[in-house]
């Protein structure tokens, strides 16, 4: 699996996912920053979450395909309650489409961008925030060129 450049963000306080075996390749990439998707061998239909078999054909014959970190907003909030008192506000849930991978959605905070510079439809990359115990989890930032 090949790793591309990202930029991780380090939190404190944040939990981290359950990881079950089906979704454990997902997570195992991430502590590569990688984002990589399940995908499907019989008919090519990316899956995400990850399941035990295609949602589009049934098999069972999957793998995970990294992807080239390049995304596009899709839609986000502005959040301003605070969960926990080591976070601040606002901050930005974003959700958004892999360029690479058409119809699935990855959710995650986003960092570098204030809520005046959000827009539906910009350029993300996707990065990674250090979860309690190193544990990466998606998030995103700003696209620049070359970046
Ligand atoms: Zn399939």
């Amino acid at each position: 699996m090949t790793s591309f450049h990202s930029t991780v963000y380090s939190t404190v306080g944040r939990p981290f996912p359950r990881v079950s075996p089906i979704d454990e390749p997902f997570w195992s990439a991430c502590r590569s920053h990688v984002l990589a998707i399940q995908r499907c061998d019989g008919c090519s239909a990316f899956i995400h979450p990850p399941l035990p078999r295609c949602s589009t054909c049934l098999s069972e014959d999957l793998h995970f395909e990294a992807l080239s970190g390049r995304a596009t907003v899709l839609t986000y909030t502005v959040n301003h309650h605070v969960w926990r008192p080591d976070w601040t506000e606002p901050y930005i849930v974003c959700l958004a489409e892999p360029d690479d991978a058409a119809g699935v959605r990855v959710i995650g905070e986003m960092f570098d961008c204030s809520p005046a510079e959000m827009r539906i439809g910009m350029p993300v990359r996707v990065a990674f925030i250090e979860a309690n115990h190193g544990f990466p989890v998606p998030a995103f930032r700003p696209a620049k060129a070359g970046g």
